[in-house]
């Protein structure tokens, strides 16, 4: 499974995420590697199997 690149909400960064989710989980939190704030990564499936993702603040800005 391939790593996806997100864009921290807090610093802007790229972040790299491994969408290693069950069936029924689509958000992933995370720490931010750059900042260490808390992320919330929504992953989204798309039909040749690859996921495409965004990241949101932990209160949802
Ligand atoms: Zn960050």
């Amino acid at each position: 499974m391939d790593d996806l690149e997100v864009i921290c909400p807090y610093c802007g960064q790229p972040v790299m995420v491994t969408p290693d989710i069950g069936p029924d989980t689509d958000i992933l939190s995370i720490d931010c590697s750059v900042c260490c704030r808390p992320l919330q990564v929504h992953l989204h499936r798309e039909s040749d199997g690859s996921y495409t993702g965004w990241a949101q603040s932990e209160h949802g800005e």
